[in-house]
């Protein structure tokens, strides 16, 4: 471990957005702070190598601003990450050329520094694990909901990511409300599209999973709705927030968390979906997993960059080790 303070350059490429900030360890044991947040669009249909230049050029102008000796670089991505290279195993349609990218290698080479990648519902469940609401549990099952439906599990601080990275697909696992719904990666029936705030938007609007949906009256709006005695609205939140708690449940039977960790826009759905989710989970977890807390995550878009950062200082621990 490099002697404190030192900084961590963090970048998180989502779809839409490539984030990123520095994340300092002012001392041993202390949280880290996360500092000079950046954003910039993805604009992912150029392809992956215009993304992964933007990488670079985000993290440049991040080393630039540090104020301590910054020891590497610390990415999470969207897409599947090869859990020994950091390199993009898979990605689908919305990240054109993004497959096979070779991202750790590429930072490493450009600032000659320690780089790391892994996927980005990977980072943010080690960040919530390590230092946010997770801190200190035996295991967590991370679940983000937000456009779509992803999730991790971490025991004894450590993502479980799968022997070619791609655990915690949780979104792609069968609901029994999913009956035969299209979902958005080709399968069908799946958690997602009856759990995600896409698939509460279009219930609400009547509409498909998959359909265009009206922008004007998505997620926050419709809870609004739901306060002020729309009972579509509340129909449609309840509806998702049962089917999140069922499916929540089923996961837990398999995986025995000590927490489950919400995450993602959806979660400020409100009180009713909420109450719903907790009935939904009751109804399908097993009586000895009962009593399994179910909390919201506690640092919001930090969360991933603190991950990508600990990941980072863990590929550098295992190295000084062989
Ligand atoms: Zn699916």
């Amino acid at each position: 471990m490099p002697s404190h303070p030192f900084s961590v350059v963090a970048l998180d490429v989502g779809g839409t957005k490539i984030a990123g900030g520095l994340v300092t360890y002012p001392e041993k044991g202390a949280r880290p702070d996360v500092s000079r947040p950046v954003s910039v669009p993805t604009d992912a249909a150029r392809g992956g190598a215009a993304v992964l230049d933007d990488m670079v050029e985000v993290a440049r102008t991040l080393i630039a601003q540090a104020t301590c000796p910054v020891i590497g670089i610390g990415a999470d991505t969207a897409g599947v990450v090869d859990p020994e290279t950091g390199s993009i195993a898979y990605a689908n349609q919305i990240m054109p050329g993004w497959t096979g990218r070779a991202v750790a290698r590429r930072l490493a080479s450009e600032f000659d520094l320690s780089a790391a990648n892994m996927g980005d519902v990977h980072a943010h469940a080690l960040g919530e694990a390590r230092w946010g609401a997770a801190c200190g549990l035996h295991s967590c099952l991370m679940v983000g909901i937000g456009t779509g439906l992803g999730g991790a599990f971490v025991l004894d601080g450590k993502v479980l990511r799968g022997f070619r990275g791609a655990a915690g697909h949780i979104g792609h696992t069968l609901h029994h409300l999913a009956c035969d719904l299209p979902c958005a990666c080709g399968g069908a029936s799946h958690a997602e599209t009856v759990t995600s705030g896409t698939a509460l938007c279009a219930r609400y609007q009547g509409k498909s999973f998959g359909d265009e949906l009206d922008p004007s009256c998505m997620g926050a709006e419709i809870a609004r709705r739901a306060e002020t005695g729309d009972e579509r609205a509340a129909e449609a939140i309840e509806f998702a927030g049962d089917a999140l708690g069922q499916a929540i449940g089923s996961w837990c039977n398999i995986l025995d968390p000590e927490a489950v960790v919400l995450s993602g826009s959806v979660v400020n759905a409100g009180p009713r979906w909420r109450y719903a989710l907790e009935q939904g989970f009751q109804r399908q977890a097993l009586t000895p997993l009962s009593d399994t807390r179910i909390i919201e995550g506690a640092l919001g878009a930090s969360a991933p960059l603190i991950g990508a950062a600990e990941n980072l200082l863990d590929s550098i621990d295992a190295s000084a080790k062989e």
